[in-house]
């Protein structure tokens, strides 16, 4: 093995919750390729994909949603052979995408998956089950991806007295698929090599995210991953110094704003050298200001 290997640089590009914008996420990323230079390594998405294959069996958020921006349904046209599909994934050199679980997604569907796996027939989207991880680079400096999707219990601020610890107990009893347990945070990546890049839905509670999740908060002590990716809160946060000493970032929603013009914070690109990290949001650059809701699909020929 060279040292090269060793040094050499990875770029991610990172998405918040993008809620079935597979089209427009790839877009961007093969935007930053064309005006760069530089080939990505992947595509990091923080859930909330908008994972509903069958866009007749949606939750009622989505359903919503779908009516005002049919993008919403973006997914089913990924995971069957569409020409769709087939425009944005079967490119050569197309990155693969690493995407884990949000609130908003078809559960049943999800839950089918017991490891990381594809769901698309180019092989390109992974998905990543809560508690588990993906390396890649096995020949060279790994870096090994690790998923914790959903969002906390409501009720992870435990409150005081009788009546709370009843709706406490329920809370955690009957717990809606779209959160995650304190027990299976507590025992996330218990038996794992170290993760490097750790991605979880919603944020760990810390002085920029007061409303952040406390487990998530213990599972970052516990695991310390070079760098903690989050999504869900439409709130910018970082790059900060989180827990367990991570470089910490919460991305907004991608999606457009009234006039037109994406909404700034959604991604960025996370760059990897050596034991370094380091993540930059894209402001400035010129084709930012071609990419709108109503022509962005005639962007890449
Ligand atoms: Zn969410």
């Amino acid at each position: 093995m060279t040292m090269d290997s060793y040094n050499q640089q990875h770029h991610f590009a990172v998405f918040g919750d993008i809620h079935g914008r597979i089209a427009l996420m790839y877009t961007l990323a093969y935007l930053w390729e064309n005006e760069s230079g530089i080939k990505l390594s992947g595509l990091l998405q923080v859930g909330d994909m908008g994972a509903f294959p069958n866009p007749f069996k949606l939750d009622n958020a989505t359903q919503k949603y779908a009516q005002i921006d049919p993008d919403e349904l973006g997914f089913h046209k990924f995971c069957t052979q569409t020409d769709e599909g087939e425009f944005y994934l079967a490119r050569q050199n197309t990155p693969n995408t690493y995407f884990i679980r949000g609130n908003h997604e078809d559960f049943d569907y999800l839950g089918s998956f017991s490891m990381p796996e594809t769901v698309d027939p180019w092989q390109r989207l992974h998905f990543i089950p809560d508690g588990q991880q993906i390396t890649l680079f096995k020949h060279s400096k790994r870096i090994t991806i690790g998923g914790f999707g959903g969002i906390p219990p409501s009720t992870e601020h435990r409150a005081r007295g009788k009546k709370a610890r009843k709706k406490y107990r329920k809370a955690h009893r009957h717990a809606d698929r779209s959160f995650f347990s304190e027990l299976k945070a507590k025992s996330a990546f218990n038996q794992s090599e170290k993760i490097d890049i750790l991605m979880t839905h919603a944020g760990p509670q810390c002085p920029d995210l007061q409303c952040g999740s406390i487990y998530l908060t213990e599972l970052a002590k516990r695991i310390r991953p070079k760098v903690h990716l989050f999504g869900h809160h439409h709130q910018v946060i970082g790059p900060c110094q989180g827990p367990g000493n991570s470089l910490l970032v919460g991305l907004e929603h991608l999606n457009f704003k009234r006039n037109g013009e994406l909404k700034e914070g959604a991604w960025g690109i996370l760059t990897l050298s050596g034991d370094s990290a380091n993540f930059t949001s894209p402001k400035n650059l010129p084709f930012l200001k071609t990419v709108k809701r109503e022509t962005y699909r005639s962007l890449l020929n």
